[in-house]
């Protein structure tokens, strides 16, 4: 619903506030699992609307902060290779790693590339005469280029060109959120852009198996309000379905995207920040493409999670803790000083709570 109006679109946003306080008539804990849900529902101000029986908890829906401490040892590991050229996009630059980040090693010399695109990477590769590592992060919205650039390698011969495959699918974490007792969820926010490429089809089992409403919603007040009116709606009348309010999501989601996923990679277990090595939940490169898996080629390996001393982010990416629970928020970790990367990343909770808290409702 688009309203351009301010007034109106004010008047239209305590019309749905006041809904969504009708329709919760008992406790409801919805989790929302974009981080770019997360960081809207604080910059429009949301959680001052909300009836005080929604509970709206953070979930592990910021792709740099779900990049296990493993998986970024790792990359720093690879980036004081003197042989390679590390590509990255800059919000993991920050992140700490076990003694050292890839900003220091780069400050230090290390060859560590900031691209904005799995295109940059390649295109750096085709002018370089050293072998070019990509470090592709992120969930099903940025995999498709990935899996894009890789097609494009082996298409055109790029031979020093490999990817440190780190992408992460949805879908089975929200199964092991669903599941979680503890958490006690009612219903989920999905994340919009990851169903705009997946449709809403592996999200089914949400409300087939375990009985929670789950709605797609944009990420503008209106839309997220709306999204939110429609989970009290199914929680009040003892309903479950999976719908979306987003309209750019289609039941089966972007064709082309899912195709060049199906063409690049297989699914496998992978490793997730706080919530450990989840069934399914990654992609790696089919045997066809294992020419430009970087660690494959490079013997990568991966040593044990180490978070830094003192840092929850576990257990606010699994929905455990909100961020000002940890004893170091806003103390000893802040965005200029990130202890974690929940507080590093543009769309992580931590930094969101901070830059928010004033305008915000925490709960
Ligand atoms: S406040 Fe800082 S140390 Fe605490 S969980 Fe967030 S990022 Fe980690």
């Amino acid at each position: 619903m688009a309203i351009s109006d301010a007034k109106a679109l004010r008047e239209e946003t305590g019309r749905l506030s006041r809904l969504l306080a009708h329709l919760c008539e008992r406790p409801m804990t919805v989790m929302e699992v974009c981080g770019t849900h997360t960081v809207a529902v604080f910059r429009q101000g949301l959680r001052a609307l909300l009836p005080p029986a929604l509970r709206l908890v953070s979930g592990p829906g910021c792709p740099v902060c779900v990049t296990d401490q493993a998986e970024i040892d790792a990359a720093v590991a690879l980036a004081r290779r003197a042989d390679l050229t590390l590509a990255t996009y800059g919000d993991m630059l920050r992140v700490p790693g076990q003694g050292s980040s890839l900003a220091e090693e780069r400050a230090r010399g290390a060859d560590v590339a900031v691209i904005t695109s799995a295109a940059q990477a390649l295109a750096l590769a085709r002018t370089s005469r050293k072998t070019v590592v990509f470090l592709a992060v992120g969930f099903e919205t940025t995999a498709p280029a990935t899996a894009a650039v890789v097609a494009e390698a082996a298409r055109s011969k790029v031979e020093n060109f490999s990817v440190l495959c780190l992408h992460k699918r949805v879908p089975p974490v929200m199964k092991l959120l669903a599941s979680d007792r503890d958490l006690a969820l009612d219903g989920f926010l999905l994340p919009g852009h990851v169903a705009v490429i997946i449709g809403l089809e592996p999200f089914r089992f949400l409300a087939e198996d375990y009985g929670l409403p789950s709605v797609v919603a944009g990420f503008e007040a209106l839309e997220i309000m709306a999204g939110l009116v429609e989970l009290a709606r199914q929680h009040r009348a003892g309903r479950s379905e999976v719908v979306s309010r987003y309209p750019a999501v289609g039941p089966d989601g972007n064709a082309k995207a899912r195709r060049l996923l199906e063409e690049v990679f297989d699914t496998a277990p992978a490793l997730w920040r706080g919530l450990g090595r989840i069934d399914g939940s990654g992609f790696v490169l089919k045997k066809s493409f294992a020419s430009f898996d970087a660690a494959q080629r490079l013997g990568v390996t991966y040593g044990a999670s180490t978070p830094p001393e003192g840092c929850r982010c576990g257990d606010v990416l699994a929905g455990k803790i909100t961020p000002t629970a940890c004893p170091l928020f806003g103390r000893t970790c802040n965005p200029s000083r990130p202890v974690g990367p929940c507080m590093v990343s543009s769309e992580g909770s931590c930094s969101a709570y901070y830059l928010f808290r004033k305008g915000g409702h925490l709960s």
